[in-house]
């Protein structure tokens, strides 16, 4: 029992038993907020719940992918990857790190084998990043904001914009913000000016051209202090 979740069933798209699901509750006291993104919570993090995972066959998605109908192919996919393995996740109403880091784990291979879309496989490599970030393991941070940026990249390249809400300035936001936890100031610099020199952008998105002009401001400081130093 948390104060924070609560358990609810659900029907599993791939095998259709009935599955409890973890959801969390929003109001929670803020902490500390990143510049790419990341949200720190007191005692904890709603990002461990972000994938759902059936507790029968295995599947894991996050809420919008696992209540939504699946094209039929693709369901045959994944009912020949999942059904005859007995894949099971224990459900646990309290997740670890490791069970978190499992979630986004198998909700990622899953999007593999379906050849998904690469800005929803960002976002799963990307929440998994930030829980290495609380959890001080630098270097799995590393690895998954790396593969985000890729995955990030990609959707850049290849997908149409809006996806929902997530705007192709955002998505350059965040490049420039995750380039810059990497410390690779040219990308970094890259991204940023594509918004900064941006003349509309102050209109018609102020939210993320002011996000873009702290985050300028921040290097240019850091800069500084090094001094001469690279
Ligand atoms: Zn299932």
């Amino acid at each position: 029992m948390s104060e924070n979740t609560f358990v609810v069933e659900k029907i599993c798209p791939v095998c259709e038993k009935p599955t409890r699901i973890v959801k969390t509750r929003s109001r929670l006291n803020l902490l500390r907020r990143d510049e790419d993104g990341y949200v720190q919570f007191e005692n904890f993090n709603p990002c461990y719940y972000t994938v759902w995972i059936c507790e029968h066959c295995g599947y894991a998605a996050d809420e919008k992918t696992f209540t939504s109908t699946f094209a039929e192919r693709h369901l045959k996919i994944l009912r020949n990857a999942l059904l005859n393995r007995n894949i099971k996740i224990p459900f646990t109403e309290e997740r670890t790190l490791e069970n978190a880091a499992t979630s986004f784990r198998l909700a990622l291979k899953f999007l593999e084998i379906l050849k998904g879309k690469s800005s929803k496989r960002a976002k799963y490599a990307h929440q998994l990043a930030w829980i290495f970030r609380e959890a001080g393991d630098k270097v799995q941070e590393t690895e998954f904001l790396t593969k985000a940026a890729e995955f990030y990249e990609d959707a850049l390249a290849t997908e149409r914009f809006p996806i929902d809400t997530l705007t192709d300035n955002t998505v350059i936001y965040v490049l420039a913000a995750i380039y810059w936890r990497l410390g690779e100031q040219q990308k970094t610099t890259t991204y940023l000016s594509q918004l900064i020199n941006d003349k509309e952008l102050r209109q018609t998105d102020p939210r993320i051209y002011d996000k873009a002009r702290d985050l300028w401001r921040d290097i240019r400081d850091a800069k500084k202090q090094s001094g001469s130093r690279k």
